[in-house]
């Protein structure tokens, strides 16, 4: 790959630096009043503020054109190229500037349903994805279906035009907000068909009636997450993607999108830079923590790291807008930056000494308790998407070609 820019993309990089340098300004005050940042995505509160924070950051992303960089134009996306969509990840990280609304549709709802859609379901959900009018949840892991997810058992019965479902998922993120989710249920129910040959994929939506979604209050005191329970949900047979019991073969494609778009080694850059920040502000024996010698090291991994996972990430980007789905080995991606997240989140806890046990309420919480709350919830990222031992699986039965473990 060649990594220098060409004219037209160094004027891009220009334009965005501009817009950035114009609108952060009010984005940090924004951010002030609502707490600053703290290192890992999804730790933040589910407050009413903070969704609202989120929406209007979303927008102004959205008018300026900066919101699905590479998706075609014809589905709302800028049409550019991915030297763009590189150069836009690293500009937002170099501005601390988070994400707007919509991560799961934007990052592995949306490029499903445009690798396996038809034009009908790209050109109903993709626009209305990028402009965060519809914001996407996943409803594929159960109670006794989590790694082994070719164990669920929830059921889509055909009935006239419909699928009428029945089942409960979990776990699902943003489930109570959700519009609309992309489901995986059982329509084969013959025991002597191969269990990867019994299911398909649908997009569902959410307030259909029959659907209730619990909130789970998780150890950060949010409820990212719910419960959801499907009780005779009506889903017409034009929201299936893809053919019928051919969604386990979806559902893999939107694993891949999901590991290497969750937690980019770029994001992690941007939580290494409030990493320095807070070594600046904390001493140690009469010095600041950025003189420690020890801790400088650790910084300097973690950097090193974090850009390993930007050329990963660039590999899976570049298999993408080929048409292709990032391939297993957006497990390696995903697998260093969930791990390399929660090490960044333990040297946040260890340089704040006895600190790191005060949270936000205290006036003495170090940046009033943001660390902690990223620190707890970065916990979950070795289980979502796939726990680490999952993804180990993978690099070594698919990406290395080691046979199949069995006892
Ligand atoms: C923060 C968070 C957000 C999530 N969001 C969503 C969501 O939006 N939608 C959704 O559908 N799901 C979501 N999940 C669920 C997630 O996908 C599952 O938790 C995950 O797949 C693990 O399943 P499980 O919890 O049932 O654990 P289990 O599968 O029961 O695993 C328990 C332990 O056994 C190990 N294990 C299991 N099988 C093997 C094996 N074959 N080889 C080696 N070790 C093995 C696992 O690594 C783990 O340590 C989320 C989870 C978290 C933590």
């Amino acid at each position: 790959m060649d990594f220098s820019l060409s004219p037209q993309e160094e004027a891009f990089r220009k334009e965005l630096c501009d817009w950035l340098d114009k609108n952060t300004p009010e984005l940090r005050q924004r951010m002030r009043r609502q707490g600053p940042p703290g290192g890992a995505p999804g730790a933040g509160e589910e407050s009413p503020e903070a969704q609202e924070f989120t929406r209007w950051w979303h927008k102004k992303l959205y008018d300026a054109g900066y919101v699905g960089i590479a998706w075609p134009k014809e589905y709302g996306g800028r049409g550019a190229t991915i030297m763009e969509q590189v150069i836009f990840n690293e500009e937002m990280a170099k501005h601390r500037a988070p994400g707007g609304v919509g991560g799961l549709g934007i990052g592995w709802a949306g490029p499903t349903i445009m690798a396996a859609g038809t034009e009908e379901q790209k050109k109903r959900f993709l626009p209305k994805i990028l402009s965060g009018e519809e914001v996407w949840c996943q409803a594929f892991s159960e109670p006794e279906a989590g790694s082994d997810l070719a164990n669920s058992q929830t059921r889509a019965v055909e009935d006239g035009d419909d699928y009428v479902v029945n089942g409960q998922k979990v776990w699902t993120t943003g489930g109570m907000r959700a519009d609309w989710a992309i489901l995986l249920a059982k329509t084969e129910f013959d025991p002597s068909v191969p269990r990867h040959r019994t299911f398909s994929y649908f997009l569902m939506d959410m307030h259909s009636p029959g659907v209730t979604v619990r909130p789970l209050r998780e150890m950060t005191g949010a409820a990212a997450f719910g419960e959801t329970f499907l009780d005779n949900v009506r889903i017409p047979k034009n929201l299936m993607v893809g053919q019928k019991n051919n969604g386990w073969y979806i559902s893999m494609g939107t694993l891949e999108f999901e590991r290497s778009n969750s937690s980019s080694a770029i994001q992690h850059l941007t939580t290494i830079s409030n990493l320095i920040e807070l070594t600046h502000k904390m001493e140690r024996n009469g010095q600041p923590l950025s003189k420690d010698p020890v801790t400088r090291q650790k910084i300097a991994q973690f950097y090193i790291e974090a850009n390993v996972g930007k050329y990963i990430g660039l590999r899976a980007l570049t298999r993408q807008l080929r048409g292709q789905t990032p391939g297993p080995e957006s497990s390696v991606g995903s697998l260093l930056a969930m791990e390399l997240g929660q090490r960044i989140e333990d040297l946040a806890m260890y340089l704040q000494g006895p600190y790191s046990q005060l949270v936000r309420g205290s006036k003495y919480a170090i940046d009033n308790g943001a660390w902690q709350r990223s620190f707890l919830a970065s916990r979950g990222r070795t289980i979502m998407t796939g726990t680490s031992e999952i993804k180990r699986n993978i690099i070594a039965q698919r990406t290395l070609g080691l046979p199949r473990y069995t006892e």
